[in-house]
């Protein structure tokens, strides 16, 4: 008895140390920052919490010299990390630092670049091989051709001139090209994204590159391509692999090219894929569409307990991620009579609200018109009086008594 119960703590223990570990450590993560042409004070904390939200990740930033500073000073052990960010674009690192890290890919660790690290060291050849395809510092024609899609085709095209060019700031959309990528999987064929930069005419050695989504980059907000330019890449470099975004041009705390959900998301399965080969994220209800930008001013996906907090304030030009919320919850919920009574008692709450807006009670009529019961019928009569919700409130009305 004595010896099994020892057996049991000692086993008990063993189980307790393992999951501790990886609670708290997570995949060793290093982001390189200190110079760039642009503000990687606002950018890289913004990468470390993007990557440490998912617990998959456990990261730490480290900041180079800065412009003109001795390089050889930057020295870090890569083969302790699992991913390597890169924020960087700026003085060439030691030859001793990129052999190291062209090492550490070839070994088979993950690295993620991120927006202007595709600017960074056009003459290491090695770095150039991982990115895929680079922009600015002098690349033309001898850096390698221009790749991008033209009229769905994937095109390679070795014409001469520039690398690199952007358009003015706008939102546009992104198309998934490959579906069946891990980083890709469960994304819908299109989807909006956040003000941003549309990076184009990128160009280099393109080699052991996919194409994951492009973007068209329309002439008429100036730098267009009239080309679907490459957006997000996943490349392999001997065991390593490389995971490339191209979008995220940061503000002060991130901006919209930042906290668009989908720039967070795709960023959190590229680190995934790149750490491991797989990803295990599934993807969120609030990855957006391709009628809307969805923004999370947090970076944390947004929880029932929030929407319904912040739906009686429905404006449509601030919240309709909380209605896309709960519209996720109940379509999640449908068969579930217990569930959607559950969601039909928080949802009357707020359309006897006195502060809640018409604008909400009226979105919140139109669902309980397909999932109300006898629960939200009182509640429904009372807003009969109301001019502004009369309409939706007789029609929720007539469907649920059918
Ligand atoms: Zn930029």
């Amino acid at each position: 008895m004595k010896k099994q119960y020892l057996f049991f703590l000692i086993a008990a223990g063993i189980i307790a140390f393992f999951s501790a570990c990886t609670n708290e450590t997570g995949y060793k993560t290093l982001i390189i920052t200190g110079q760039n042409n642009h503000n990687w004070k606002a950018s890289s904390p913004v990468l470390k919490q993007i990557l440490d939200e998912t617990g998959l990740f456990s990261s730490e930033i480290i900041i180079t010299p800065e412009k003109g500073g001795d390089m050889k000073a930057f020295n870090p052990d890569f083969s302790k990390y699992k991913l390597v960010v890169i924020d960087y674009n700026g003085d060439s690192w030691s030859e001793k630092t990129n052999n190291a890290f062209v090492e550490y890919v070839k070994n088979g660790g993950g690295v993620v670049l991120y927006h202007a690290a595709d600017n960074s060291f056009p003459l290491w050849k090695e770095y150039n091989e991982m990115s895929g395809l680079g922009g600015w510092g002098n690349r033309t024609q001898k850096d390698g051709p221009y790749v991008y899609y033209k009229n769905n085709q994937l095109v390679i095209d070795t014409s001469s001139g520039i690398g690199g060019t952007h358009g003015k700031r706008r939102e546009f959309l992104v198309r998934t090209r490959v579906t069946d990528h891990p980083i890709t999987r469960g994304l819908p064929e299109a989807w909006l994204h956040g003000t941003d930069e549309l990076y184009s005419l990128l160009r280099g050695p393109a080699k052991n590159m996919q194409i994951l989504a492009t973007a068209f980059a329309d002439s008429a907000a100036g730098g267009g391509t009239m080309r679907d330019e490459p957006m997000l890449m996943a490349i392999t470099y001997g065991k390593g692999r490389i995971f490339h975004t191209t979008m995220g041009h940061a503000d002060e705390g991130g901006g919209p090219s930042m906290h668009c959900a989908g720039f967070i998301i795709t960023m959190q399965r590229g680190a995934e894929w790149a750490a491991t080969g797989e990803v295990t994220q599934k993807v969120p209800w609030d990855f957006p569409s391709a009628a809307a930008v969805v923004l999370r001013p947090d970076f944390k996906e947004i929880t029932l307990d929030e929407a319904f907090a912040n739906i009686g304030n429905y404006d449509i030009a601030k919240s309709t991620k909380y209605l896309s919320c709960l519209q996720s919850h109940l379509r999640g919920l449908a068969g579930d009579e217990a569930g959607l009574l559950n969601m039909e008692k928080m949802m009357v709450k707020v359309l006897s609200d006195n502060k809640a807006t018409a604008g909400s009670k009226k979105l919140l009529l139109r669902e309980l018109s397909w999932m109300g019961s006898d629960y939200s019928v009182p509640a429904i009569k009372n807003l009969l009086s109301n001019t502004e919700l009369k309409d939706e409130a007789e029609f929720a009305l007539a469907r649920i008594k059918k």
